[in-house]
């Protein structure tokens, strides 16, 4: 929860609450009279932590922003998170062609000498 600072305008005293966003503006009061908030910080400290990526470029990512420009230029996309950053749908039909030349690809390969031998 972020922290918030609430004055008295009688007193002039600071006080500090840490409260939910959502109770911000609810009144405290002090010397009788109700306090004004005075700063409404983000508190809320990124929890990203800064990694080189491991594809790409490998450059070394800083932020939220960065990552995503990154995701984008090497049309990459996170599994279960962004739909939106995920490379178009393969139609039915070139995706049971390319079914097709894997296993035509698997075949070929079966018929080399020394592929899974039995020996
Ligand atoms: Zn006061």
């Amino acid at each position: 929860m972020p922290l918030y600072e609430y004055a008295c305008p009688r007193c002039g005293a600071v006080v500090e609450i840490c409260r939910k966003v959502a109770d911000r503006h609810r009144a405290t009061r002090h010397c009788g009279v109700k306090t004004k908030l005075v700063i409404v910080p983000p508190m809320i400290r990124s929890t990203f932590a800064p990694f080189r990526a491991v594809t790409g470029d490998r450059r070394v990512i800083n932020n939220e922003t960065e990552r995503r420009k990154f995701m984008r230029e090497f049309r990459l996309a996170e599994i279960g998170n962004d739909p939106s950053m995920a490379p178009p749908q393969e139609s039915e039909k070139a995706l049971e062609s390319r079914r097709k030349r894997a296993f035509r690809d698997l075949q070929q390969l079966k018929d080399l000498p020394n592929f899974g031998g039995d020996e």
